[in-house]
């Protein structure tokens, strides 16, 4: 028989053919979702690690599913960016976001928000256009803006990364790279991205208090960030040690359970009020 090159995909196969169509079902869930607007914006606390008071938040996204109750990015994001809905979800939760942080910059004028940027947002070619569209229209100060992007992201076309972001430089926002030293193999190519913030990636925090090979990891991170004039945050800080060596180390400021786990805008507020009360 002539081999068309077919042969193996024409039999049926019940378990592929239940796979195809459970992915077709994810897809049609998630246009939906995007249409009708299912996603929620959560918001983790930034502190700075002097006075453990709340300095800005991350916006990290969350799927309310119709049937299957909150979701977590892990659940939908590599989804999203692969079928292409991430440039319009993520412009989202930016809207979301500032229109949110506008309210806290009036009880605090220095109220950081910092928002992530996915890879397909980075090579869309009206990202800046899009983000000045938002920073008008929500009236946010564009400097109390920090876009988030990952290192492994950034440092792919690192020509093209330097281009974008220095086209989001101009309209005054600032830049973090995030999971900062998960791709040390580029590292000397740092000095050539416009970036502003580390985001320092957890599994370096979190080794801390592991061995003293972990901490001297997490302290050269550290040096690193500082040789560069990046200002670092230390991210998946979950207890008072760590937090505390952080503080020796001199990070200023960090993120984690140890402080508050990602909430609705509501609980945001609440704890933003009592903290003033304070
Ligand atoms: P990320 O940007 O590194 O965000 C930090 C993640 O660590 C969040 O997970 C947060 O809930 C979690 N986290 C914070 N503190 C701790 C801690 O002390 N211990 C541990 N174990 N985890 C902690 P989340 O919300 O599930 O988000 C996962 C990832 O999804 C984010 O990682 C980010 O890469 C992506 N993501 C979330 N929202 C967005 C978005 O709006 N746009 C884009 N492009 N990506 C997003
Ligand atoms: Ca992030
Ligand atoms: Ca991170
Ligand atoms: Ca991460």
């Amino acid at each position: 028989a002539k081999d068309d090159g077919k042969g193996v995909a024409r039999r049926f196969d019940p378990a592929r053919f239940a796979e195809a169509e459970q992915r077709r079902n994810d897809e049609d869930d998630l246009r939906t979702a995007l249409a009708e607007k299912q996603f929620e914006v959560f918001y983790q606390p930034i502190v700075d690690l002097d006075g453990e008071h709340t300095v800005g938040v991350e916006a990290l996204v969350r799927w309310r599913h119709p049937s299957r109750g909150l979701l977590p990015p892990a659940a939908f994001l590599d989804l999203a960016e692969e079928i292409g809905l991430m440039p319009e979800l993520g412009i989202w939760v930016l809207e979301q976001a500032c229109e949110q942080a506008v309210g806290w910059q009036r009880d605090n004028p220095s109220f950081e928000l910092n928002v992530n940027l996915s890879a397909s947002q980075l090579g869309s070619p009206h990202l800046a256009d899009d983000i000045q569209t938002v920073l008008e229209q929500t009236g946010i100060p564009p400097y109390l803006l920090v876009l988030e992007l990952t290192e492994s992201v950034a440092l792919t076309d690192l020509a093209e990364s330097a281009r974008v972001l220095g086209s989001l430089k101009t309209l005054g926002v600032r830049i973090a790279l995030d999971d900062f030293g998960t791709g040390f193999s580029s590292l000397s190519h740092l000095g050539a991205l416009p970036v502003d913030v580390v985001k320092i990636d957890r599994s370096f925090v979190q080794a801390m208090p592991d061995s003293a090979t972990g901490a001297s990891v997490a302290e050269a991170v550290l040096q690193i960030a500082r040789t560069f004039g990046l200002a670092p945050v230390a991210e998946g800080v979950e207890d008072a040690d760590t937090a505390a060596r952080l503080r020796e180390l001199e990070c200023a400021q960090a993120q984690g359970y140890h402080f508050a786990k990602p909430m609705p805008a509501a609980e945001l507020s609440d704890l933003l009020a009592a903290q003033v009360a304070l």
